[in-house]
């Protein structure tokens, strides 16, 4: 309490998970002096008052950005490029736009065009989220210990991503640059391909004939639940994930469909050589994620035992 803010004027464009939880972080650790918000539906912007993390909400997204020193896009990236062509005569100078979107080379196709003279563009994206969205989503601790990874243009100026990536400290998180077609890369195997993966097995066992829908619920502790939390992920944002990643979930999905088919071999072969050093390989990569602190060490992600 009492610390000078970081930033006077924050605006952020949505207000779902993570832009509410900018919100409630930025509150708590003085990172903006004022917290503007807006998002375009009036129910949303009822639902964000209610729960309180804005100093103020705007029906007008022109109003919202109007002086601020930070603007983040925290809507689907799908919208973006509208987003930015409508603020961007609304952008003071010296102002650093930024966003959160889970790919960044769309990002930089659909909005580097709209940035005026004299405003920062800085790409950004939080690797930390959850299953759940909308206003009431947001917790300020979402950020804490987790990387936020800028992608900024060539020639940006560096005081500005100094300025982005003390933002994003102040929140908890650490920092990495990258080229944005490295981020979506990376991000393809880390993010995108797994939820695909979670989306088509649980569609899957939804479509099963032989085994019906009951067993599948009544028997989920056995693999399944850990896949029906990254299933049930927001529809939009992820539709707009794939549809801006094509290039490199696709690159990523061919890896993964080579390995699959000699994992089928290896069952129909049975060779268990094959599947036994693969598994121990696997186990290795979660014991580097828990030393990392990107994860609990507890036996089943922490869970009670009754459950
Ligand atoms: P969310 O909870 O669904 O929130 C999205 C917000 O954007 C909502 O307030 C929504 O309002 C608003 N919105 C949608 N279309 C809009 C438009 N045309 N104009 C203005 N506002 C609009 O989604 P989220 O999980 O916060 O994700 C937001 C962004 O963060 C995405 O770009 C995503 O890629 C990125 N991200 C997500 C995660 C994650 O785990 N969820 C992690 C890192 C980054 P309505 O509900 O009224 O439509």
């Amino acid at each position: 309490m009492g610390e000078k803010p970081l930033l006077d004027r924050v605006a952020l464009i949505g207000l779902g998970l993570i832009g509410s939880s900018i919100a409630h972080a930025a509150r708590r650790k003085s990172a903006a002096g004022h917290i503007a918000g807006y998002t375009h539906r009036a129910e949303t912007r009822e639902r964000a008052r209610k729960v309180g993390f804005a100093d103020s909400l705007h029906a007008s997204l022109a109003d919202a950005v109007r002086d601020a020193d930070l603007v983040i896009l925290c809507t689907p990236v799908g919208v973006y490029g509208e987003i930015a062509k409508e603020a961007a005569p609304h952008l003071r100078p010296g102002a650093i736009l930024s966003d959160v979107g889970s790919v960044k080379t769309a990002v930089v196709r659909d909005v580097g065009p709209q940035v005026p003279e004299g405003v920062h563009f800085i790409p950004a994206h939080p690797i930390a989220g959850t299953e759940q969205s909308g206003p009431e989503a947001g917790f300020a601790e979402l950020f804490e210990g987790r990387w936020c990874i800028l992608t900024p243009p060539p020639g940006t100026e560096p005081a500005a991503i100094e300025r982005l990536g003390d933002f994003w400290k102040r929140l908890g998180s650490a920092i990495d640059v990258m080229d944005p077609r490295h981020h979506d890369l990376v991000l393809a195997i880390t993010s995108h391909v797994p939820h695909l993966i979670a989306y088509n097995i649980v569609g899957t066992a939804a479509d099963l004939e032989t085994v019906t829908q009951g067993e599948v619920i009544k028997y989920s502790a056995g693999g399944f639940r850990d896949f029906t939390r990254i299933a049930a992920s927001d529809p939009t944002m992820w539709r707009d994930v794939f549809l801006n990643n094509r290039e490199a979930v696709l690159e990523m999905l061919g890896r993964f469909n080579e390995d699959l088919s000699a994992l089928q071999r290896a069952i129909r072969w049975g060779d268990g050589e094959a599947l036994f050093n693969l598994f121990t390989r696997t186990r290795d990569i979660r014991r580097g994620i828990v030393e990392a602190g990107q994860d609990t060490a507890a036996p089943n992600f922490g869970r009670a035992k009754k459950d």
